[in-house]
Formats: structure tokens, sequence, C-alpha cells
């Protein structure tokens, strides 16, 4: 592990017996509830709790009188260059980097908060710094020789250099692989680059890029590049006119016949897909942060709205549909919290096996605050649709979420595949202890055993893991549900991998129900783990919390309860049919004339 990373590490090392190299997610499909790695609740860091109470206050101070500036960067479409100064003085490009190269050396989670923070004013602030120091930078952090860092690191961390991440292509979004862009391998041991990239956020102010290529040999694997904007041959296009986040900078950026030295590769030639994805599963924190913070301001627009707006002589806060729109964005407001910082605690204490949690958070984050930003606008309505309330803004900001940084849709699907390889890899080993039993019988039987006890449990309900962690009294109803439905999930992983073999990557309905049963175990597990922590501490919102997780957990009880039994009964064959009818003819073919 690279220098500035074991630095977080040791930082916030908590008292913890987690286990780093585990996956809460994936062995959630085996049936099994990895405690270790979901109590005690994590804490902030007490260096990071200090800074952050300074911190989100000068970024209060800052951005709240700025609502009509911000305004108006949204209407044209950009942040003035003295904007973006000022986040610069503010620290906000060197958040997560060393002190040792400039920066304010923060935890995950803590830069997850600052996100948060920023978001509760804009979201285009919180996508500048974000871009920047989730992604852009990201990559000379986790894979720079200690050379990239020395050269590079010190003006990231002052913003004098904005970084912004390439991979993008017109032919490539969801499939990275499918990359174009070259690198062509000179006779000096330089790089000749040339390809376009589209959508690359922060790309028309960004002085430094990583850019991902495929390079010369048999297979043309792609490689990451750190590439300097001043270089000859580098260009970017103008500022995309968007639905949303309007004043962030999206740009083409274009690279002509660009020489990019040999020390200029990052991480290894050919490790470019790795590189891709370990900076987008360690960056996605960044985007769950801005969104509890963009859920917290909607909250309190809408409470706000919901007490000061009378309709029949009466708040409409009194009414039954407004009171039920405000607890749903509290409960999910919560639960988004609780899982981001849990996979922020992960990334900081060193786990090594974060990937699909990191997804789950980001898909339901996503989903949340979209859902929060739809019932926001409803209480307000007519003036919820007027441009001259923060509501639609907010609707078109959000809209973002679930598109970039992984569609919900791939990240969806990577969840469920992720689990359920590890299953298939264990009923593979099933089969061929089987074939093997007579020549290793030890061997054989050792894995027969495994699996005989997991088919026993889920049969018969006993051995069912359970959570042993002292839990108050309070909770107990609350665990039950994910104690029972992580038995279901690794039944029903264990039944669609029968049914199907190699042909469940072919089964996206299915996968997405595995993927959302996933999603509510891990989440709900994270509230439950919160909610304990806030008893155990004797927090004063307790209640509420005990009151939450047990909302939370009835409605993914019901959530998980059709999905699992979507896995049987469905309709599956009829949709694609449908589906498949519209795409020939290209049209809804019915009218009423
Ligand atoms: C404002 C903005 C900023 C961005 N910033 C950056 C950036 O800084 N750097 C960068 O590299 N990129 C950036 N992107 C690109 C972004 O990551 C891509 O848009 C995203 O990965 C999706 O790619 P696509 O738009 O080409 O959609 P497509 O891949 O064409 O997907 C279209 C639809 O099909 C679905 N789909 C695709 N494949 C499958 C499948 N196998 N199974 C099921 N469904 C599937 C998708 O989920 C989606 O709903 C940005 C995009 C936007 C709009």
């Amino acid at each position: 592990m690279n220098t500035e990373v074991t630095q977080q590490s040791e930082q916030t090392e908590t008292e913890s017996t987690l286990r780093t190299e585990l996956s809460v997610a994936k062995n959630l499909f085996f049936g099994e509830i990895v405690e270790e790695n979901l109590f005690p609740y994590p804490q902030m860091r007490e260096r990071d709790r200090e800074m952050l109470v300074m911190m989100t206050d000068a970024i209060d101070r800052f951005l709240a009188d700025k609502s009509e500036e911000l305004a108006e960067m949204d209407r044209v479409g950009e942040q003035p260059e003295e904007f973006v100064q000022a986040l610069r003085d503010m620290g906000l490009f060197g958040l997560i980097i060393g002190e040792t190269h400039g920066g304010l050396d923060l935890s995950n989670a803590a830069y997850a908060r600052v996100l948060a923070q920023t978001s509760s004013h804009d979201s285009s602030v919180s996508l500048t710094i974000g871009a920047h120091s989730s992604i852009g930078m990201k990559g000379v952090l986790l894979f720079g020789t200690d050379e990239q860092k020395a050269r590079y690191l010190p003006s990231l961390a002052s913003g004098e250099t904005i970084a912004a991440f390439c991979l993008t292509e017109s032919g490539a979004g969801s499939d990275a692989a499918a990359v174009r862009c070259k690198a062509s391998l000179q006779e000096d041991g330089s790089y000749l680059l040339n390809g376009e990239k589209i959508w690359i956020t922060n790309g028309g102010i960004a002085g430094l890029f990583t850019v991902f290529a495929r390079t010369d040999g048999p297979d043309g694997k792609l490689t990451a590049f750190i590439v300097e904007a001043g270089w000859e041959g580098v260009t970017h296009g103008p500022h995309e006119d968007k639905m949303g986040i309007r004043a962030s900078s999206t740009t083409t950026v274009a690279f002509n016949d660009v020489r990019v030295p040999a020390e200029n590769v990052l991480g290894k030639v050919g490790k470019g897909f790795k590189v891709a994805m370990a900076i987008l599963n360690n960056g996605r924190t960044g985007l769950g942060g801005g969104a509890v913070g963009g859920m917290k301001a909607l909250i309190k627009l809408a409470t706000a709205q919901a007490k000061d707006r009378k309709q029949f002589d009466r708040p409409i806060a009194e009414f039954g549909l407004v009171r039920e729109k405000i607890a749903q964005m509290t409960v999910d407001c919560f639960a988004t919290e609780s899982a981001v910082w849990m996979v922020a605690h992960y990334i900081d204490s060193g786990c090594t096996d974060y990937s699909v949690e990191a997804a789950i958070s980001k898909v339901f984050a996503s989903d949340a605050i979209q859902r929060a930003a739809h019932e926001a606008l409803q209480i307000a309505a007519g003036n919820g649709f007027m441009k001259e309330f923060p509501y639609e803004k907010i609707t078109r900001d959000t809209r973002i979420l679930s598109i970039f940084e992984g569609t919900n849709e791939i990240l969806r699907l990577y969840i469920a595949l992720s689990g359920m390889k590890d299953v298939g890899a264990t009923l593979t080993g099933l089969k061929s202890a089987v074939g093997d039993i007579f020549n290793s019988p030890i061997k054989g039987f050792g894995v027969l055993s495994a699996y005989a006890e997991r088919r026993f449990r889920d049969t018969t309900g006993i051995g069912t893991d359970r959570i042993e962690h002292n839990m108050d009294p309070r909770l107990r109803k609350v665990a039950d549900v994910f104690e029972r439905y992580t038995v279901q999930l690794s039944k029903a992983s264990d039944l669609l991998l029968r049914k199907h073999g190699k042909d469940i990557t072919e089964q996206q309905y299915q996968q997405k129900r595995i993927a959302d049963v996933t999603i509510d175990l891990f989440v709900g597990l994270c509230v439950l783990s919160r909610a304990e922590h806030m008893i155990r501490s004797e927090d004063k919102e307790a209640e509420s919390a005990i009151q939450i997780a047990e909302l939370f957990s009835k409605q993914a009880r019901r959530r998980m309860v059709r999905n699992l039994r979507g896995i049987r009964h469905n309709e599956d064959a009829i949709m694609d049919q449908l589906a498949g009818r519209i795409l020939e003819r290209g049209k809804y073919v019915w009218d009423v004339i």
C-alpha cells in the first residue's frame, strides 16, 4: 500500500476488530453477517471532528449569502474564476491530500462530510471539488510513485492545478473497456496519445488529467496516464449546456499527438482498467456524502414550506400525505448517511474488498435524493415548479447522480454478479469436489460439508447467523428481519445459480431483484448498527433512531418479500416479449381514433 493511504489508515484506526479482508455484502450471499465490520458503528476521528467544525462553518459563511450568485452561475453555466479561487483559498482542493504535500489530510469520512456541507448549498460546487478529489487526482494518491506525488500533489492540494478524470468516450460509456483512445509506445520510451474524451467534469478548468488509453501490444490493454493540460496537443471543447449541475465545467478533452513521458504512466502498463475501477470505487463516498447534504437541505426546505403554507385554514404540515413525505425523506436520509459513512470507514480502515458496499451506497444515495427532491417539490407544489424557488434546480442537479460514476443499472448488475460469483465458485468447487471425492476424499468432503451445512441452515433455518453484538432489546425485531432475509438471499442466489449456471449473466431482471435485496440488507444493517450505537452512547435522538430503524426494516422487509417472490413468480418473459415487439416497431402502436 502506498504511503499516502497508509497514513490515512493509521489515523482512522479505531478499537474495532474490523476484518479488513472481508466484504460484508459478499458474505450476505452466503447467509453470513460479518458483525466485526458492522458493530460498533464507526465514529469520526477526533482530529477530523475538530477540522470539520471549522470547515463546515467556513463553508456556510461563504455560501449562505450567495444564493443569488449561485443561481446566476446556474443560468450562465459557469463558475467565475474569482469563485473558484475562493474555493482554493478555503483549502477545498486539498481535503484528502496528506499534510506533507500541503493538503488537509482528512479521512474519507470527513471528506464526504465536507461535500455534504457544500451540497447543502449547491451541487455544482460539490462537483467541482469532488471531481478533482474523488476521481481526478485520486489515481495519483492511490497509484502514484513517490516522484509523481512529489511533482503533482502540492499544486493539486492548493488547487493551483485542478484535476479531471478522462475515461468516457463517444463509444465507451458504461462499457469502459471499449476505450479507443490510443497511446503508442515510442522508441524513446514515451507514448504518443491520440483520441477524444467526452463529458469530462472540470474539463475546461483542469490542469491535470488522469487519462485512460489503449497501449500497444498484442491485446492492447488500457493504461492510465497523468497528462498535463499545458502539453502540446491537449485541447478542450466548450462547456456543455447541461440539464443540471450547470455551473460545473463539463467538456470534451482531445489529445492530438500528445507526447507523454514514460514517467507519467500511472500504475502499471496494461493495468488501466484496474486503476479506473479502484479510483471509482474509492471515490463513491464523495457522491454519497453530497447526496446526504442535499437531502438535509431538502428536508429543511420541505419542513419550512409545510409549516408556512396554509390550505383549508390549516398548515399543510397537518395533513397526513404531507407528513408521510417528510417522514420518508427522513428515513431515506438517515439510511443513506448510515451506509455512506460505514463505507467511508471501510476505506479509511484499509479494507481491501469494499467495491460492492461502495456501489450499494452510491445506488441507494442517488435513488434516495431523487425521491427526496421529487417529494420536496411536490410539497411546495406550484411554488416548487417556479424557477424562483430552489426545488427545480435541485431536481435538475440530482438527476445526474444515477447516471455518472457508473449508471445505477450497471452498478446493480455489479452488486448482484459480484456476490453471486463467489457463490458460483463454491458451487463449481462443489461439482469438482463431487468428481474429486474418490481421488481426494478429505478435500472433497471438506467442500461438501461446508455446503451441506449451508443448505441445511437455508432449508431449516437452524443455525441462522444471529447478530451476537450486545443488541438492545428494542432493536431485536429489527435485527431479526436482516438475519432472516440474509438467509433468504443466500437461498435465492443458490437457486438462481443452479437454474441458470453461467447464463445468470444474461438474467438481468433476476439480477436486479438480487441487487435490491442486497442493498436493503446492507443499508439496513448499517441503520441497525447506527441506532444501536446511539442507544449505547445515550444520544438524545436515540428514540427517533429506533423508530427510523423500525420503519426502515419494515419497509425493507416488504421490498425484500416482493423481490424474492418475484424470483419464482414473475412476468419477465412477457415484459421481454412486449419490449421486443415495441423495439421492432420503433414506436407505441395504439391509438383511440
Ligand atoms: C454531467 C456529466 C459528467 C460526467 N463526468 C465524467 C467525468 O468526469 N469523467 C468521465 O470519464 N466520464 C464522465 N461522465 C460520463 C458518465 O460516466 C457516463 O455518462 C456514464 O458512464 C454512462 O455512459 P453513457 O452515458 O454513454 O450511457 P450508456 O453506456 O450508453 O448507457 C445507456 C443506458 O443503457 C444502460 N446500459 C448500458 N449497458 C447496459 C448493460 N450491460 N445492461 C443493462 N443496462 C445497460 C445504462 O444503464 C443506461 O441507462 C459524465 C457524464 C455526464 C452526463
